[in-house]
């Protein structure tokens, strides 16, 4: 029998509870559904500080139970496929109708799309906070010396700063082991610039200059020679550095070879493969949606946020924070009113850049780029969040994993 809901949910993770939580909060008779395939629900931004050794991973997790409302069904199974046109989707094992979709299931990471990547991560002296930080920091801790090589692939991927800030971090635990003068800290970007809001770009020019990190702007990682310890980059004419260092570098078919001694990688983050042939997407395979109302621009009764949607902002659960109460006041206005909210997506997102054990610099800005830092921060007596301050480090590693898990997940507006 095919089970027909209110309103349907793909994705339990950030995004789709922040939603589900908010919306049945402000209207608890609403009929909502949410198909999740996984046991548990992670919190994510909290996986560089595993890395680094200063989190428990164990920690990051609930199981998924403990946060899907009360008051939602939950369908434990996995969306194949979405007909808008007949406003429904199924899964591996039902199929179901909705009202409204709301359509959030994240990202993938699609290690294939680097050459010898699927056989390298997460072994050996190769590893990723986005797919095991525990290994992370056990190769951190392993590291003796020699080239400490980070890489960041083309946009869009999430969180903007993660690639960098394991990077900081790795760099003051070689400082505290006192290995530093016999380590090279290497920054391999496939982008021009380390950050695209002016204020909190100089701030990390700073930094970097202090920990005398050696920058190489649009180097692409396209293969990994892991036997040899050896990483391949495609270099666009454009390629410059900052801190130049000599390091040994191969050349071969017209790419340039890295030999590391330890990786840190960022696999190419893609939509997932039911989306990107779903009819719901833009040539890139995101879901298209109104940047402002983040409403189907073709279905009117289709929403999408999170990682998942092509909205043109920085990927971050900080984005969903401002992202899911836009969703839930069109939804109510639409169901009562049969007409959009007032209430608009700026393109807010965050990156809370960590600089060392005990420092932070927070990045908040929207769609132009301008730096718009939440008033709040001054009760917490910062100033000024485009600087370093340890504050912003007790905000990062414990008020905001308390807030997340016991606010925002509860569809709490902060
Ligand atoms: C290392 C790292 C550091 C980060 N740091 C920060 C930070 O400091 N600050 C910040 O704000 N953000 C940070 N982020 C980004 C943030 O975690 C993500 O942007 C956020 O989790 C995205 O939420 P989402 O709901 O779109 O996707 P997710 O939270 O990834 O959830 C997607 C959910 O959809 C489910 N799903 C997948 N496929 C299907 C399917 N076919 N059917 C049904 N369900 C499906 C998944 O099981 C999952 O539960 C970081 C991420 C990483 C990896």
């Amino acid at each position: 029998m095919e089970m027909h809901y209110q309103i349907h949910i793909i994705g339990g993770g950030t995004a789709g509870i922040m939603t589900a939580s908010s919306l049945l909060r402000k209207n608890p008779s609403l009929h909502v559904g949410i198909i999740e395939p996984s046991e548990k629900h992670c919190y994510q931004p909290a996986w560089t500080l595993v890395g680094a050794g200063t989190y428990n991973y164990e920690k990051t997790q609930r199981p998924m139970a403990s946060v899907i409302p009360k008051n939602a069904e939950w369908t434990k199974d996995q969306a194949i496929t979405i007909d808008p046109d007949k406003n429904s989707v199924t899964t591996i094992n039902s199929s179901f109708t909705y009202e409204y979709l709301i359509v959030a299931p994240g990202l993938k990471l699609e290690a294939s799309l680097v050459e010898g990547l699927p056989e390298a991560i997460d072994k050996g002296v190769v590893c990723s906070n986005y797919t095991n930080p525990n290994h992370t920091w056990n190769v951190i801790k392993n590291f003796k010396g020699g080239v400490a090589l980070f890489t960041q692939p083309p946009k869009p991927y999430k969180c903007g700063g993660a690639p960098q800030k394991i990077m900081y971090l790795a760099d003051d635990h070689f400082k505290k082991v006192d290995i530093k003068s016999k380590t090279k800290v290497v920054y391999a970007t496939a982008a021009d610039l380390v950050f695209s809001v002016k204020e909190i770009e100089e701030t990390l020019y700073h930094v970097i200059d202090r920990k005398h990190i050696n920058v190489k702007f649009n180097y692409e990682l396209k293969k990994i020679e892991s036997e040899k310890q050896i990483a391949w980059f495609a270099l666009s004419t454009e390629s410059k550095e900052r801190n130049p260092i000599t390091l040994e570098l191969s050349k071969k078919d017209n790419l340039v070879g890295i030999t590391y001694n330890m990786l840190h990688v960022v696999p190419p983050n893609v939509p997932p493969d039911f989306i990107k042939n779903s009819p719901i997407v833009d040539e890139a395979g995101w879901v298209d949606v109104d940047p402002h109302s983040l409403q189907h621009k073709k279905y009117a009764n289709i929403f999408a946020l999170g990682d998942v949607s092509n909205v043109p902002t920085s990927k971050t659960g900080a984005a969903i924070r401002k992202q899911a109460p836009v969703v839930v006041a069109n939804i109510i206005r639409l169901i009562g009113l049969q007409k959009l909210s007032d209430k608009t997506y700026d393109g807010y997102s965050s990156c809370p850049f960590i600089t060392g054990y005990g420092k932070m610099v927070l990045a908040e800005f929207d769609y132009s780029k301008k730096f718009i830092p939440d008033p709040k921060l001054k009760l917490m007596l910062i100033k000024d969040s485009s600087k370093e301050h340890w504050r912003l480090w007790i905000l990062k590693k414990y008020v905001l994993p308390y807030l997340y898990w016991n606010k925002m997940l509860k569809g709490m507006e902060i």
